[in-house]
């Protein structure tokens, strides 16, 4: 596997560090101990406050400016952390940006529509649009860029989530560099976890730990789908993103594996698991997760621990894909008082 042979323009703080959470491996291990918890730090990509588009976007970015493109285009829910990592590399790259923002939630509260990701957005100098919940997005994206070419300018439209083989090669450099910081702490890796939704983070890692025959295997909690469709999903983007990288034949169905019992009523809808595993690991550890994504996958991961589902002492690497910025969207979702008393 040779990723320089891929178009790529650094945008990302990268490697991203690989760190014990001994306080949360305490807290969850009770009497009898539990796994080992460590977090990979995807959300200290670094650009706009980081998270896991950054390192799609190295290449989808690079391939934008490959093709001469002078504006991109792209998608996602209101409070898209996808977006705000594509308005800041757009503007990094001196490249326009415009954002179509679909209402998934339905949600009314300013803040949700205006504070957290939409601000940056703005701040990063992108035009935004906005399409009610179930527009078809692509579609309208589409659509958009027709238009611009008519004007004359050179769109380039990149995926929800950036997810397809150009992105996901992101998470396949995601994989080797986890591998080789692994190898070089002594740690065998027995399981990842991480929050899935537009599927080219899982596909990305489980096409370059399959490639790269690591034997770690990968758990995708989904924040959308129901399991049989994000299976499928992650299936169909790995098996494209290994021919892509000239591996094709090397994955197996049961490579891709997503729980989907922690959606809760749906995308982008706070759940009481969400708001304790964000409080406990803000309390823990230290860290931020988000409302979205790496709290439902957490919220999934520490049920799944409380189950008793992974053995004692073993390794399990949670991936934080970032979303911080996303809190500001959510500011009364935590149940927590207004102000402080005096
Ligand atoms: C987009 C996103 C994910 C999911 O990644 P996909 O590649 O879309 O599956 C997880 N966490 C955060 C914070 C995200 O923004």
């Amino acid at each position: 596997m040779n990723l320089a042979r891929f178009p790529r323009i650094r945008l990302g703080h990268l490697p991203t560090p690989l760190e014990p959470m001994e306080r949360l491996t305490r807290h969850l291990g009770g009497p009898k101990g539990g796994p080992r918890l460590w977090i990979k730090r995807d959300d200290c990509t670094g650009l706009s406050t980081g998270g896991n588009k950054t390192r799609k976007l190295e290449f989808l970015m690079a391939d934008a400016l490959a093709q001469g493109a002078d504006i991109v285009i792209t998608q996602g829910a209101t409070q898209s952390n996808h977006a705000r990592q594509t308005a800041a590399a757009a503007a990094k790259l001196g490249l326009a940006c415009h954002i179509l923002l679909e209402d998934r939630t339905g949600y009314a509260d300013p803040a949700y529509s205006a504070s957290g990701n939409v601000l940056m957005d703005k701040l990063h100098g992108a035009s935004l649009s906005r399409r009610p919940g179930g527009a078809d997005m692509q579609a309208e994206m589409e659509a958009v860029a027709e238009a611009m070419r008519a004007e004359g300018r050179r769109p380039y439209v990149i995926p929800g989530g950036g997810s397809n083989p150009i992105g996901a090669l992101g998470y396949v450099n995601a994989a080797q560099e986890l591998v080789t910081q692994a190898s070089d702490m002594g740690l065998r890796i027995d399981h990842v976890v991480h929050a899935t939704g537009s599927a080219g983070t899982q596909a990305g890692l489980v096409a370059g730990l399959v490639a790269l025959n690591s034997g770690i295997p990968v758990l995708g909690i989904g924040v959308r789908a129901p399991k049989a469709k994000q299976e499928a999903n992650v299936l169909a983007l790995a098996e494209r993103t290994l021919a892509h990288l000239g591996l094709p034949g090397l994955l197996r169905p049961e490579h891709v594996v997503a729980n989907c019992d922690y959606v809760g009523q749906g995308y982008g809808i706070p759940t009481e698991g969400m708001v304790a595993a964000v409080r406990l690991v803000a309390e823990q550890e230290g860290i931020l997760l988000d409302p979205v994504y790496s709290g439902k996958g957490m919220a999934g991961l520490i049920d799944l621990i409380r189950q008793g589902r992974f053995g004692r002492e073993e390794n399990v690497v949670f991936l934080h894909t970032g979303g911080q910025a996303g809190l500001f969207g959510y500011p009364d979702a935590f149940g927590l008082p207004a102000e402080t008393p005096r």
